[in-house]
C-alpha cells in the first residue's frame, strides 16, 4: 500500500507512557511490573462478518479493542499493552481516522499503550493483540469452578442479540428499541473493573461473547462440573423485558453472542465480597444459578423455569442461532 507509512505516522502513533519502546522500530519493548505475568489474547475482527461493511469506523475500532479488553476482565488481568493488525481494502485515510479515534479513545479510557501491529491491503480485517499482567494466582480461570457456587452475571444480557435478530428480520424493534440494541451491539463496555475487584473473590469467569449458555458451558467443561440457571433471574433491560417471551428473544437472551458480559462463579460464602467487588467497580451484578456436580459426567447447563422445570432445548432456541 502506497501510503502505509502515511498511514502509520498519522494514525497509529501515539504516546506510549508506558512502554520503553512503541511504534516505529521492528519490534516494541515492555516491561512487566514486578511479580506480575503477562496475559496474551487475540481476537479478529472481519468486515462483512463481525461488522457490517458500511457500520460507523469509530465503532469497529472501538469493538475491535473492547472485545479484546473484554478477555482481560475476564481473566481478571489489567489490560496495559495492545498492537493492532490491520488488512484494508484501499486506504481510505478518513476511515482509518476514524477507526483508530474509536480504539484510542477506549486505549486511553483503560490505560492501555498501542505499541505495534501491521498494516496491509486486503480483505477488510482487524486483528488486535491485547497484553495485561495479574499475579499469576489470582487469575480468574475457566477451570476453577466447585460444585455449590453460585453463577452470577454482570449488566444485563442479550439485548446486543437483539440487534442481530432485528436485522435478520426474526424480531421487530421500534427505531428506538433498535438504536439501543445496536449501542449494545456496537459499542460493548468491557467489564475491566469489574474482573479486577474480583481477584481472589471468584473461583472462576468466562466474558459472554457467544451466549450465556454457551460461554457457561465451557466453564462447566473446564471445569468439570455442570449448571442449573434459573430463567426468572436472568437481568433484564427494559428493552429485552418487552420482547423476552418471542422465540428471537427468549434465544437472544439464552443463546446470543456480543453481551461481553462477564459471567463468574463464587463459593456462596463470598456472596457479600461479591457485591462489595460490584460495588467498587459500579457494575450491577446478578445471581443466577448454581454449580452443581455433573449427572454421569455430563457437563450440561440446564435453565428452569419459574416452576422449577427445565427448558425443552427448542424453547432454549438454539435453533435460532445454530
Ligand atoms: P516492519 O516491516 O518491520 O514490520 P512496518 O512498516 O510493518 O515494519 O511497521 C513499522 C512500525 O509501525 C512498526 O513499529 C509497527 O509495529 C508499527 N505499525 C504498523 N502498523 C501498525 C498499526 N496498524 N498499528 C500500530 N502500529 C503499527
Ligand atoms: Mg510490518
Amino acid at each position: 500500500m502506497a501510503s502505509e507509512f502515511r498511514l502509520i505516522a498519522d494514525h497509529f502513533t501515539h504516546a506510549a507512557p508506558r512502554t520503553l519502546l512503541g511504534v516505529g522500530d521492528d519490534a516494541a519493548l515492555i516491561r512487566p511490573s514486578r511479580g506480575q505475568v503477562l496475559a496474551v489474547a487475540a481476537d479478529m475482527l472481519v468486515g462483512g462478518r463481525h461488522f457490517f461493511m458500511d457500520a460507523d469506523p469509530v465503532a469497529v475500532g472501538h469493538k475491535a479493542l473492547a472485545v479484546n479488553l473484554s478477555d482481560m476482565a475476564a481473566m481478571g488481568a489489567r489490560p496495559r499493552w495492545a498492537t493492532l493488525g490491520i488488512a484494508l481494502p484501499r486506504a481510505d485515510a478518513r476511515w482509518v481516522a476514524a477507526m483508530s479515534r474509536g480504539f484510542m479513545a477506549l486505549a486511553r479510557r483503560h490505560g492501555v499503550d498501542l505499541i505495534g501491529g501491521d498494516t496491509t491491503r486486503g480483505p477488510l480485517n482487524l486483528c488486535v493483540q491485547i497484553i495485561g499482567e495479574l499475579p499469576a494466582r489470582q487469575a480468574l480461570r475457566r477451570d476453577g469452578a466447585k460444585p455449590g457456587d453460585d453463577i452470577w452475571v454482570s449488566g444485563t444480557l442479550g439485548d446486543a442479540a437483539l440487534a442481530v435478530a432485528a436485522g435478520m428480520k426474526r424480531i421487530r424493534l421500534k427505531p428506538a428499541e433498535l438504536k439501543q440494541a445496536r449501542q449494545r451491539l456496537d459499542r460493548p463496555q468491557p467489564r475491566v473493573a469489574l474482573g479486577l475487584a474480583l481477584r481472589g473473590v471468584a473461583r472462576s469467569a468466562i466474558d459472554v461473547s457467544d451466549g450465556l449458555l454457551a460461554d457457561l458451558g465451557h466453564i462447566c467443561e473446564r471445569s468439570k462440573v455442570a449448571a442449573v440457571v434459573a430463567l426468572e433471574r436472568l437481568p433484564l433491560s427494559p428493552l429485552m423485558r418487552r420482547h423476552r417471551h418471542a422465540p428471537a428473544g427468549l434465544a437472544a437472551l439464552l443463546g446470543g453472542g456480543d453481551d461481553y458480559e462477564l459471567c463468574f462463579t463464587a463459593a456462596p460464602a463470598r456472596r457479600a465480597a461479591v457485591e462489595r467487588a460490584a460495588l467498587r467497580s459500579g457494575t450491577r451484578v446478578t445471581r443466577i444459578g448454581r454449580v452443581i456436580r455433573a449427572p454421569a459426567g455430563v457437563c450440561s447447563v440446564a435453565v428452569v423455569d419459574g416452576d422449577g422445570l427445565p427448558l425443552a432445548p427448542a424453547q432454549r432456541g438454539f435453533d435460532h442461532f445454530g
